[in-house]
């Protein structure tokens, strides 16, 4: 309820960026406040537990607002957290997995000793849109071995086909448009 009701305070609509014709969801200014930042992370935190207890090994949080919102997250549940980064960014050995994009295609990697066979994983990032973002980072937990126990996210854009593209694993959504 906090956690929502910060969003609808403090996440701030920025028309025609980054094209003409897309109505941005800009987080700066829920991250700028300490209350409804923390109420946020504290709200993510919550998929990654059952019945007050930790179920999860790993957080997992893509480039770049998702590693904002991840890290915490990782920190209020006692685990550790695994960046999944665009091509060429992660030193290691990664695994890569590619997705569409509106125009083209992209490529997301993780360093595969990032998550261990077996380990549970809480996907967590800003906004589910179209759901690529998210499918992808499951495809490469998978490809570690991992299981994908949960996903979180601040916003769901319902207009678009997120949820139906990222699978059965349980998802949060601390507010829908
Ligand atoms: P998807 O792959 O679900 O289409 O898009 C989700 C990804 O794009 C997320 O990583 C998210 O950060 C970014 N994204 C898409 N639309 C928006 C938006 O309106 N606001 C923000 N903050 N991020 C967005």
């Amino acid at each position: 309820r906090t956690a929502e009701e910060a969003i609808g305070r403090l996440v701030r609509d920025v028309p025609d960026f980054p094209e003409p014709g897309i109505l941005f969801k800009d987080i700066t200014p829920l991250l700028a406040d300490h209350s409804g930042f923390g109420a946020v992370v504290s709200a993510l935190a919550d998929a990654g537990r059952e019945g007050g207890e930790v179920v999860i090994d790993k957080v997992i949080g893509m480039e770049a607002r998702g590693f904002i919102l991840a890290a915490p997250v990782a920190l209020a549940l006692g685990v550790g957290f695994v960046p999944v980064r665009k091509a060429g960014k992660l030193p290691g050995e990664t695994h890569a997995v590619g997705y569409a994009l509106e125009y083209g295609e992209a490529v997301l990697e993780v360093h595969r000793d990032g998550i261990t066979a077996g380990e549970r994983v809480l996907v967590v990032d800003d906004v589910l849109a179209t759901g690529g973002t998210a499918r992808a980072t499951a495809e490469l937990v998978a490809a570690c071995g991992g299981t994908v126990a949960a996903m979180a996210f601040l916003l769901e854009l319902s207009f678009l086909p997120g949820r139906a593209a990222v699978g059965d694993s349980p998802l949060t959504v601390l507010s829908v448009i």
